[in-house]
Formats: C-alpha cells, structure tokens, sequence
C-alpha cells in the first residue's frame, strides 16, 4: 500500500514574518536530502509538507529515516492516501491499519477536515471511520479516553490521508537560515557534537581540520571525513578544509617555550581558521571545547585563545559534562568512529605540565619568537579541499 509523509512544521511557526522564508528553505533542504533516497514529490500547502515518492522502488522507509534527521521538523507521520469518498477512506484504513490493530487493544479516530466542500463534518467522519474499524477489528475496543492508538483522518485538498502514529523530527531550524559558520573539527567526540548543535539552530557547516603529517597518519584525516558524513546527515553537505600544520607545530616545538606548546598552537588554529572563514562567508568559528576538560580549556587558556581572533567564537558544549557530550555523539552515532584510536595533532608535542592561568602578554611574547605570520600565509596557501 502506497505511503506517503506528512510533515508538521517545528519551531518554524514562531517565526512571524520570516515564516514563509524558513518554510522555503526547509522544502529546499528535504528535496535537496531526497535527492540522494529517491525521487519525491515534496509539495508544501495548508501548513503541511506533504512527500510522495514518484516511484514504487522508493523505499518509504529510507525516506523517513532521512527524514527524521532533518532539522526545522518537530514531528511527522506515516500516512496513506485515499480518495476523498467516505466509503473508500474506510476501505483504505481497514487495510492500511490492519498490521497494528492487531497488535493494539484499543483506538479512537480524530477527523481533521480542512477541504470544507467534503460533505461530512469531522465528527461525523470519526464516528464513520470509527465505528468501521471497530466492527473490523472486534478485539479492538474505543476509548476516548486513554486510546492505544489515535487515527488521525486528514481530508485535504488533494486526498484524504490517514495515519496513526506521530514520530519525533529532529527539531531545531532548517540548516541554511541561521548564517554560515566554520567548525574546528578533530577527531575527537566534542567537535562533531558542536557541529551538530550549531547545525541544528540553523547554521549551515563548513569544516576546518588541521593535519600535522607525519605525526598525523592518512587514517587520522580519514577517521575525520567519517564523521562529518555522520554530522552531514543532519547538516546537509559540508566543505571541508585540510590544513597542514607540521611546519607550524614544528616551529612552536624549537623555538618557544614547553609550557605554552598548546595555547600557541590553539591560537595559531584559530588564526588560520578565521581566514578560512572570512574567505568562505562564515560569520564565526565553532569548537568542541567544554570548560575545564582539559589544561587548554581553562577560563584563562579560552581567554588567551580568543584573544588571537575577532570573529565571535560558538562553544556550544561549554556547560555540559562528558557524559552528556557522549550520549548526543552516540544518538548521531559518531562516537563509535570517534573512540578509535589515532593521533590528533593537538596530542602531538602535548607538554607534560601545560599552564592552566597562562598570563596573555607572556604568552605574545613566546608566540612572537616564531614568523607566525609567514607560516599561517603558507599554510592557508596549501589547504586541500574535500566536499563531503
Ligand atoms: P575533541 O573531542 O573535539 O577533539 P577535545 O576534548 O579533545 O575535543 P582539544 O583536543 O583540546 O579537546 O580540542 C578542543 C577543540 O579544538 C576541539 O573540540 C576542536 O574544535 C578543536 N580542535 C582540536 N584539534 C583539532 C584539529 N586537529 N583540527 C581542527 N580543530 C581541532
Ligand atoms: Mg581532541
């Protein structure tokens, strides 16, 4: 039997005036996600998103785990269609219901009725369909109250759907109306979550990497193109760029001092990130960092790292404990690729007594022993690019 998808705008609906222009872009990004599941007719109308796949080799069930994924989607349903007569809307729920009135005990039928030339009111609708489907289904009982099952008729415009259970969206907004920022990705499991986070308030994704060859193996930067696959199912497609970092990581090591091995690196990252950046539209940075995890994400380490850009800086892990950071990475299931185990460049040269109340002017006078600026310039230079 033939399944469609009905879909019920989220947070969209709050937007006022900018309504129409995020409900756009959301049709723009389910046919763009559809693209890669099937053929579908996407088709919004009457505050509904209604997708129909155009062939029968469709798999209705890819198309709603794409579905599920897609930000700006607070919930949606499994629908079939039926033509809009009242006799064959019983016929095809009586079919279409079948599988799970036989696993229920008891149901009751909502009407919604939004084409007002269908000659029967709601109510009467579900008094129909519901005394239909309980003279059907014997051992299935109405109750009003505390249904198993609520079957919803939807006599629209262009048919009649019905359906019966609501499934979760991914919430959030569409990827696309919140602007363009750039994330930090390591190989880690904070970065991805970041990602996917800002993603879902709407922020469409570039990624930066930084590769420090050969401390830093092919397999390391693969592991990383792994996981924004994972984060892109959400987030939609995402340039990434590879930064090469040896040379940089090299100089810190020679000429400055241990102690501020990491908080000079972490400040040449973002340098070299925000240029990035700037030259690709986004209008800030995104990182993984969680206060207090570690020897560089100290008030006083942040403190000295954003002092080395302009740009605003999203940490949207920065309250949450790892517990929390690995539930999300396993629910968008990267923590299994994150957890295994290859160097990061930041593990690379990683002093044994880091400075957690690093002094910022001490810092620029270690960071200057280096021509930083020469080096950056270099490095921004050979970027490679990987479209994901
Ligand atoms: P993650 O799990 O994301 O690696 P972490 O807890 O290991 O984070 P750090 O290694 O200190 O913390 O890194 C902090 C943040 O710096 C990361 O979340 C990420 O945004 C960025 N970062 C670290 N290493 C890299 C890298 N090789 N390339 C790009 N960004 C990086
Ligand atoms: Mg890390």
């Amino acid at each position: 039997m033939k399944e469609v998808i009905l879909i019920k705008l989220g947070e969209i609906v709050l937007k006022g005036l900018n309504r129409k222009s995020f409900e756009d872009r959301l049709v723009k990004n389910i046919k763009h996600r559809l693209h890669f599941v099937g053929p579908c007719k996407v088709k919004n109308s009457q505050s509904i998103i209604t997708v129909t796949p155009i062939f029968d080799d469709v798999d209705i069930d890819d198309v709603a785990q794409c579905i599920s994924k897609i930000f700006g989607i607070a919930a949606f349903s499994r629908a079939c269609a039926a033509e809009k007569d009242i006799d064959k809307i019983k016929e095809t729920a009586g079919i279409y219901l079948a599988d799970q009135f036989r696993r229920i005990k008891s149901f009751k039928v909502e009407a919604k009725r939004s084409d007002k030339k269908f000659p029967f009111t709601s109510p009467e609708i579900a008094r129909e369909i519901g005394g239909y489907l309980a003279e059907l289904y014997p051992d299935v009982a109405v109750d009003v109250h505390n249904p198993e099952a609520v079957v919803t008729i939807e006599i629209r415009d262009d048919a009649a759907y019905i359906h019966s259970e609501v499934l979760k969206g991914a919430g959030g907004i569409p990827v696309g109306t919140g602007g363009k920022a750039a994330i930090l990705i390591s190989g880690g499991i904070d970065s991805p979550v970041a990602a996917y986070m800002m993603s879902k308030r709407g922020i469409e994704l570039t990624a930066i990497h930084f590769a420090s060859p050969p401390y830093t193996s092919e397999r390391a930067e693969e592991k990383v193109v792994s996981l924004l696959k994972k984060v892109s199912e959400y987030s939609g497609r995402i340039t990434m760029y590879t930064v090469p970092f040896t040379k940089l990581q090299e100089e810190i090591r020679d000429k400055c001092h241990e102690e501020y091995f990491t908080i000079i690196m972490r400040r040449l990252m973002m340098m070299i990130a925000q240029i990035i950046a700037q030259k690709n539209d986004c209008q800030a940075l995104i990182t993984g960092e969680s206060l207090g995890q570690v020897a560089s994400q100290t008030i006083g380490a942040i403190a000295c790292t954003d002092d080395a850009c302009s740009m605003p800086v999203f940490r949207p892990l920065i309250g949450m404990d790892k517990e929390e950071i690995i539930e999300i990475s396993r629910k968008i299931d990267t923590f299994d690729i994150s957890i295994q185990p290859y160097e990061d460049c930041c593990t690379v040269f990683t002093p044994k007594h880091p400075r957690t109340r690093p002094v910022l002017k001490n810092v620029v006078a270690e960071q200057n022993k280096i021509d930083f600026e020469k080096l950056i310039g270099e490095a921004v230079e050979n970027v490679r690019i990987t479209e994901i």
